[in-house]
């Protein structure tokens, strides 16, 4: 590989939105439920297939999370990416149905490297993480809906997770029946309304074209995520269906009795879902990259997110969703960024509770930042004892290329005081609703291990898991 020159950030693309992610993944184990029928069977985490860059770097290094983020580190540094703000996602499987011991020592392993160095618990490495170089913000882990209840989100808040991913797939019980997820809607609902409760940010995966499934019914079940108070997912990733070796829907497929959508059938439904994604909730991804190797039939077209950006463009269909509208992404398309920034609030209804969207955004709705509070649907019993008569700020981002903690970028968005903004807005909205609710006594940040030294400077303070200002 070429190196990079001196200050050439090599794939700058990958720190765009503000922090460096880095992907682990756990050992190959079999989902206890059984297996869906579009999920591929490898001797390889599962879901995964061998070809895939994270299987392969994980198993050279024998799945060991020390050494999985230690080689990633070492890659992020020399393609001058700044590694003192990481997001640590885990891959693979179900994560919190592996034994409870796993999970622990997994992510101690995580900590461990990002500390550079083994300690003697989880709760200390936790602790040097809060001060250390690299510093672990945000903590992803993907689970199914039922792998959400009361004890597996006590574990994860104990991990330091603060973002989760549900597979949710399609809102359809007699599809889930059919493609064995052994779950059922109810279950989306539970624990979407659990997790957004405990602070968690919520991702949904979704798959379009499932067997049973048609464009139309898509649409109308993709709409009711976004009007149907039971969902509202903050984050998505939209994976249409395709045919993997080793699949059940491989069998299907050969028998002629399921066929894939073909591309131009993918794309108009994408445009579709795209005009209707809110400006809430963030698209992560849409396509998932298997190796050609391993993909029968299906769509496979890698630029399929970005035809669908500029269809929209020429159409001139606003797109509203956060992905698109961050500031890194945006100086891709537009030449002149206009700085004059406002705060504006968004109110909605989401699980029973009352959900404000904080963004910065200058007059073309470009966002420089944004915040999450949630007022829990019952404030005064949470299945969380810190939470009780707490409000919870969910996500405090501010976007921009990754800089390094202290460094100073005039340009960008980060470290110029907006994070305070809105926090302050938030804060202020809380006082307020406090005057006529008196439930309110608190709030709370659902914070990355290494984000805690942040809310303390502004008066904040752990209280077990979360960050906690009386108001
Ligand atoms: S739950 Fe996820 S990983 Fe497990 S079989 Fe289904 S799709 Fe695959």
């Amino acid at each position: 590989m070429k190196l990079p020159q001196v200050n050439e950030v090599r794939k700058p693309s990958k720190t765009l939105a503000g922090v460096t992610p880095i992907a682990v993944m756990v050992e190959p184990r079999p989902c206890s439920h059984g297996v869906c029928r579009y999920c591929p069977v490898f001797n390889v985490p599962q879901s995964y297939t061998p070809l895939s860059p994270p299987v392969l770097r994980a198993e050279r290094l024998k799945y060991d999370p020390y050494e999985q983020i230690s080689s990633r580190l070492e890659a992020f540094k020399v393609m001058n990416h700044p590694t003192d703000k990481i997001e640590i996602i885990i891959l693979g499987g179900t994560f919190l149905s592996y034994p409870v011991d796993y999970q622990y020592s997994f992510i101690k392993g995580i900590y461990d490297a990002l500390n550079g160095f083994k300690s003697n618990s989880l709760e200390e490495a936790k602790k040097i993480n809060e001060t250390t170089e690299h510093r672990c913000v945000a903590l992803c882990i993907e689970t199914r809906p039922d792998f959400a209840n009361p004890d597996d989100i006590k574990r994860a808040l104990d991990f330091g997770c603060t973002r989760m991913e549900i597979g949710v797939q399609i809102l359809d019980d007699e599809i889930y029946k059919h493609i064995n997820r052994a779950h059922t809607v109810q279950d989306v609902i539970d624990s979407t309304h659990r997790l957004k409760d405990a602070g968690f940010k919520v991702g949904y995966h979704i798959m379009p074209g499932l067997p049973r499934s048609n464009p139309e019914k898509d649409l109308k079940l993709f709409k009711e995520l976004f009007t149907n108070d039971n969902y509202k997912p903050d984050q998505l990733k939209i994976y249409p269906t395709q045919i993997i070796k080793n699949t059940g829907l491989e069998k299907d497929f050969q028998r002629g009795k399921f066929m894939p959508y073909t591309l131009e059938q993918i794309h108009s439904l994408l445009i579709e879902m795209f005009k209707v994604i809110p400006e809430y909730c963030r698209t992560m991804r849409v396509m998932r990259q298997f190796a050609p190797d391993h993909i029968i039939a299906g769509t496979t077209r890698i630029s399929l997110r970005k035809d669908i950006i500029d269809d929209l463009k020429a159409m001139n269909i606003p797109v509203k969703e956060i992905r698109f509208r961050e500031i890194g992404f945006a100086k891709q398309y537009m030449k002149d960024i206009d700085q004059d920034i406002e705060i504006k609030t968004l109110e909605y209804n989401a699980s029973g509770g009352k959900e404000y969207f904080i963004q910065a955004v200058n007059k073309d709705n470009i966002l420089f930042g944004l915040l999450r509070l949630r007022i829990p649907s019952n404030i005064k019993s949470s299945f969380i004892e810190e939470l009780n008569n707490s409000a919870i700020i969910r996500e405090l981002h501010v976007y921009g290329q990754s800089i390094a903690l202290g460094e100073k970028n005039l340009e960008e968005g980060q470290h110029k005081g907006l994070g305070k903004q809105l926090m302050a807005r938030a804060e202020d909205i809380v006082k307020d609703l406090s005057k006529t609710n008196k439930d309110i006594k608190k709030i709370a940040v659902i914070s990355g291990i290494g984000v805690r030294e942040y809310y303390k400077k502004l008066g904040y303070s752990l209280d077990k898991d979360y960050m906690i200002k009386e108001i």
